[in-house]
């Protein structure tokens, strides 16, 4: 499988496969966070998730972004969970707005002050 190395802007092109025993090799990384990338990528890819959700007595949106990476399955998941939310205020930056969200074990956090 082909892929693009997202890590950094030189964007190194990944050639991903999984081997006759099992594991994964990587070529054309040019460190090892491209073949960590890959590896993660081949076996449970993961994205970091940033919305915008809504505040109570306000037409202005709060923005959040989930605390670390969930996997890629989730995300639909997620995105309705925080379409569903609705803060109130006061918030500051890293205020937990969702505890595990969609049973990702993963928080949605606040991403400004409001
Ligand atoms: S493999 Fe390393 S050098 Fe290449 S894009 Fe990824 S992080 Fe950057």
């Amino acid at each position: 499988m082909k892929m693009i190395c997202i890590n950094c802007p030189k964007g190194c092109e990944l050639d991903v496969e999984r081997t006759a025993d099992g594991a994964v090799s990587v070529a054309g990384n040019a460190c090892p966070r491209g073949e960590e990338y890959g590896r993660s990528e081949l076996v449970n890819p993961t994205r970091m998730v940033t919305a915008l959700v809504r505040v109570a007595g306000m037409r202005k949106p709060l923005p959040v972004k989930t605390k670390t990476a969930i996997p890629k399955g989730k995300i639909d998941a997620v995105l309705f969970a925080m379409h569903q939310t609705t803060v109130q205020l006061p918030v500051k930056i890293g205020d937990i707005v969702i505890r595990d969200v969609a049973e990702t074990g993963v928080d949605v956090v606040a991403t400004a002050n409001m």
